[in-house]
């Protein structure tokens, strides 16, 4: 590799860096990150932090898993790659395929469909959802719903079903019908309802409207995120999800649980569905699917529309969708050695009691900064959002913020700013310690801005 000077220099030139302006970029280089240990990385200048991002919500297990590491090295020395398509299979994906069926996702999912990542799974359930209206004769089936303030990935179809317009106005027009309904926020709702029991049948009442308006036999599918993680942390009531899913069954609609984010463990539970007692039609998963050793992704497949394709005798079956890297035996593999770890050091059960920590601490910073007119928290996902006028609720500029995230960082802690939210989610494996750092962190960051 070329030294340190060359890569200070070259920062931010030769490479368009995701979601960023590329002018800003230059402006502004982003910090280059040459290290990786426990839940901590270091940068070009050799200065340590603890990770509160934890990569991009995907490096559950920290930096240091070497069984993940063993078992990538193992299947490059055996098999660095081999297709899954029609003809061919390797032996990892057919493992893991049965692993996440058998025990991550017993919610009905039967089958698993591999993929590069989360927009690619999400890309996958979308095409799929309309495939299986066609294979059963209701071809007008081709709507999908969403909530405002969803985050679904950069596909044309995910960015479709985005509902933040940082997302969608660059590459309008998106998919012709696509309909978004009011996300059960109790910060700010179209209801100014702050109960969120109550906001949750709201927003339920929404999409009745709206599939009445539309006409059910026109929609194929609703797509949420258990709890909505890019769109700033926004935690539904714990009866919104079976709502949803009343409605669905009512009205014969699929459900898309997205749980790129909160799927192994991040919110205290398995899987965001799980959190929800929901059973879904499809889940979308990628992320800490490899805690982020690789890039994979995949999409399970719920038994009713699994048992509609495999009795298939119509001209609709035959699945004309897959990647290159759909069943790559080396993310398989890392998804294998993933999956063990989740599973033996119980990285769910961390998440919900050091969940509770962060939360309290939160709380304690909300009650002591103006600057913060929010605070929302599931597991190990959280944010804070920063008000400069708590009575308007008036978002705080994105000076303030990047003064918050500046701070911290000197104070020892890496924070994602998101809009006027600061948004957590550390590594599953993190310590009451760590968590306490964050905390004081974000307080010294809160106190600078
Ligand atoms: N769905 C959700 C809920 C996500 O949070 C993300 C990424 N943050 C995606 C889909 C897209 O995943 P990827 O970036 O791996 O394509």
């Amino acid at each position: 590799m070329r030294d340190i000077n060359f890569l200070t220099e070259n920062n931010a030139k030769p490479i368009w860096h995701p979601m960023a302006h590329p002018a800003e970029m230059r402006a502004t280089p982003p910090k280059i990150i040459m290290k990786g240990d426990g839940v901590s990385v270091t940068d070009v200048d050799g200065r340590t932090v603890l990770d509160a991002v934890g990569g991009l919500w995907n490096v559950n297990l920290g930096y240091s898993c070497d069984p993940i590491k063993k078992a990538i090295a193992a299947q490059l020395d055996a098999l660095p790659y081999y297709s899954g398509f029609r003809g061919t299979s390797t032996g990892p994906s057919i493992e893991l395929a049965y692993e996440l069926c058998d025990w991550f996702a017993p919610e009905g999912m039967v089958r698993a469909f591999f993929t590069s990542g989360g927009s690619d799974s999400v890309e996958t359930a979308l095409r799929l959802s309309r495939q299986y209206w066609k294979i059963r004769g209701q071809g007008d089936r081709t709507k999908f719903l969403a909530l405002k303030k969803g985050y679904h990935g950069t596909h044309f179809g995910g960015a479709s079903v985005n509902g933040n317009a940082n997302f969608r106005r660059n590459y309008e027009p998106l998919l012709p019908g696509v309909f978004h309904t009011p996300a059960p926020w109790t910060y700010r709702n179209p209801f100014d309802e702050t109960d969120p029991a109550k906001l949750a049948k709201l927003c339920a009442q929404a999409i009745e409207e709206e599939i009445a308006f539309q006409g059910a036999d026109t929609i194929a599918a609703f797509i949420m995120e258990p709890v909505l993680g890019a769109g700033g942390v926004i935690v539904p009531h714990e009866s919104f999800m079976p709502l949803v899913r009343a409605i669905c069954d009512r009205h014969d609609i699929l459900l898309i649980a997205d749980e790129v984010v909160t799927g192994f463990g991040r919110t205290g539970a398995w899987s965001g569905s799980r959190l929800s007692g929901v059973k879904p039609d499809f889940m979308t998963i990628a992320k800490a699917i490899t805690s982020g050793y690789f890039p994979l992704g995949a999409t399970l497949i719920g038994a009713k529309v699994a048992d509609v394709f495999e009795a298939d005798k119509t001209s609709f079956g035959a699945i004309g969708h897959g990647y290159t890297y759909s069943c790559h035996p080396v993310g398989c593999a890392a998804g294998l050695a993933a999956l063990a770890e989740t599973k033996r050091l119980a990285v769910n059960e961390n998440a919900a009691a050091r969940g509770v920590e962060l939360g309290k601490a939160l709380e304690a910073l909300k009650a002591k900064h103006a600057l913060v007119g929010d605070v929302r928290y599931q597991g190990l996902m959280a944010a804070l959002e920063l008000v400069s006028d708590r009575a308007a609720k008036k978002p705080a500029d994105k000076k303030t913020l990047a003064t918050v995230a500046e701070a911290a960082y000197a104070a020892g802690v890496m924070l994602r700013v998101s809009g006027n939210t600061i948004i957590l989610s550390p590594p599953l494996v993190i310590s009451a310690a760590d968590v306490a750092k964050i905390g004081e962190a974000l307080d010294a960051g809160l106190a600078a801005a």
